[in-house]
């Protein structure tokens, strides 16, 4: 009953689901190993900038409304940041478990703390509590949806060792989301599960201590929520191209203005 409670109560947020169960199967990983960390810096004064893909193939997080695992999104959208990085004069990009293959969330923070990144940057796809969520067929297929959300949202933990850094990086990665994209505040709402507090209502930013990869990077760090894939609009808008590319660019765009704000 308690791993079942655990993970029902773990299904809110679409990082959540393999936090918990992370935390049920071994909870001693909840601290990572020691790592001698030092931020690299290149010869042309490049940065490296983690980016991790959120969930794996076999885990692959929320499922849209129409079926498509978060995985798929998440993977397009980092391959986007990661391309428009390539060309930055500031930062080296570098991919945590780019195949998607098993991996612990604390071992993809030491990945980054052993390739010296500066900056730790998690991408996701959101879902919804489980309340509002509606059974639909697809192609045959039970699917859920909701169309009652849309939009982004960036968290940042406190546990974080540079959690002023982090939030720098956050307000750097909304304020360009919010150029074009809704901020998504259903995660404050008063209930169970949620209860997430805002820190910055105009540039969407949460407040989410305990998020596993936030309080285990030695950098900074920020996840970024990039859309509601269990709604049916947001879901097909998710996938177009001309969208992925919007999202991508905003995160591009903020995690170099960290830099150059220096
Ligand atoms: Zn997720």
């Amino acid at each position: 009953m308690k791993r079942l409670a655990l993970l029902m109560l773990g299904s809110l947020l679409c990082v959540s689901q393999s936090e918990a169960a992370d935390a049920v199967r071994a909870p001693a990983k909840a601290t990572p190993p020691p790592v001698a960390y030092k931020p690299v810096v290149r010869p042309d004064g490049r940065r490296i900038v983690a980016l991790d893909i959120g969930h794996t193939r076999g885990q692959p997080g929320a499922i849209s409304a129409t079926g498509v695992p978060e995985f798929e999104f998440n993977r397009r959208i980092v391959s986007l940041v990661k391309e428009r990085l390539a060309q930055s004069k500031a930062v080296e990009p570098m991919v945590i478990n780019p195949d998607g293959a098993p991996i612990t969330l604390t071992e993809r923070t030491r990945r980054a703390a052993l390739a010296g990144a500066a900056l730790f940057v998690a991408v996701h796809h959101d879902s919804a509590n489980d309340k509002y969520l509606q059974a639909q067929q697809v192609n045959g297929k039970k699917q859920f949806f909701t169309d009652r959300f849309e939009g982004y949202g960036v968290f940042i933990s406190r546990k974080n060792p540079e959690f002023e850094k982090s939030l720098a990086l956050a307000l750097l990665v909304g304020g360009e989301l919010e150029k074009n994209l809704p901020f998504a505040t259903h995660h404050n709402e008063a209930i169970r599960g949620e209860n997430r507090p805002i820190l910055d209502s105009e540039r969407g930013i949460y407040e989410y201590d305990d998020l596993i990869v936030l309080k285990s990077a030695l950098m900074p760090a920020a996840l970024v929520e990039c859309g509601v894939i269990v709604n049916r609009e947001q879901d097909l808008l998710l996938r177009q191209p001309a969208m992925q590319k919007i999202i991508a660019d905003a995160i591009a765009a903020g995690i170099e203005q960290y830099f150059s704000a220096k």
